[in-house]
């Protein structure tokens, strides 16, 4: 048995306001300038509205080049279609992970006109020798995301990697990336403490969306509540504590690919040239054929 070192948060980040698509309103937790911390993620969206006027615009056809994006679908429907003639409908506790590769051109259509409509969108960075693969894409339904309960109470719902829970390593339905993603929705009861292993040579952060939580690392106690998002530092496991209302939590982790990242839009490659290549396929029609 090796020492547990509980991450402390070494960074508190707030999400703020952006719109983005057609006049979809959403809370940017983190991407674009500085988003190398982050590694290998490069963004991080919340969506959540009960006003059909901020989400109904959708996002109409764009393209992406470069990773992956990654929907979680809490609330709402949003219909999926791209260019290789995929259609999926994302759904409650569903989720998309959609491998943009060398291109993908897509749209991600509201399908209500009125009612709550949540989620996140989270970009996953690809290493440069996968950048330019086939673009694929996986639709995840609710019952397809492993879920086991956790020793205090709450549940863990495991969309990606794998994480020990008691005896038992648990995997979600996406394994075997270059990058390791860890991608886990803890919901925990009032008060629930939940203590897991998050190995150490990943990248690491928790982005409270319900209640509030306090994680107690190594150094210090850290409070965090809902709409912040936790930077972990070194170590090799995490220890939170749920407040009085109990708390959502998302847990990310990845193991970072330490490569360049040149964005442009919707595109991320490793320099200009290849931005300037995107650029070029995409109005000549070549991004995603
Ligand atoms: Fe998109």
């Amino acid at each position: 048995m090796s020492t547990v070192i509980n991450r402390d948060l070494i960074e508190q980040i707030t999400g703020r306001n952006a719109s983005d698509g057609d006049g979809v309103k959403l809370k940017r937790v983190f991407g674009g300038t500085g988003a190398e911390r982050f590694d290998p993620f490069l963004m991080l969206d919340e969506f959540g509205s009960d006003e059909a006027a901020d989400y109904i615009g959708g996002f109409p056809s764009h393209p992406h080049r470069g990773f992956e994006t990654v929907t979680y679908m809490l609330e709402g429907r949003m219909l999926h279609e791209d260019h290789m003639g995929n259609r999926g409908l994302l759904e409650p506790g569903g989720v998309q992970w959609m491998t943009a590769g060398r291109g993908i051109i897509h749209s991600e259509m509201p399908q209500q006109d009125s009612g709550r409509m949540r989620g996140f969108q989270l970009w996953v960075n690809l290493p440069a020798l996968e950048k330019m693969q086939p673009a694929s894409y996986q639709d995840l339904p609710s019952d397809a995301i492993t879920e086991r309960p956790l020793a205090g109470g709450g549940l863990a719902r495991v969309i990606a990697g794998t994480l020990h829970l008691a005896d038992e390593l648990v995997a979600g339905p996406i394994i075997g990336k270059s990058s390791d993603p860890l991608y886990v929705d803890l919901h925990l009861l009032p008060e629930e403490q939940c203590d897991l292993p998050l190995p150490a040579q990943l990248n690491g952060m928790l982005y409270v969306y319900e209640g509030t939580i306090e994680l107690i690392g190594s150094q210090q106690r850290s409070g965090l509540g809902a709409g912040h998002l936790g930077r972990l530092g070194e170590g090799n496991g995490i220890s939170i504590q749920a407040g009085p209302n109990g708390a959502k939590v998302l847990l990310i982790a990845g193991k970072p690919l330490r490569e360049p990242i040149v964005q442009y839009g919707p595109f991320v490659m490793n320099s200009r040239e290849e931005i300037e290549q995107a650029l070029h396929d995409f109005r000549s029609g070549q991004l995603a054929s």
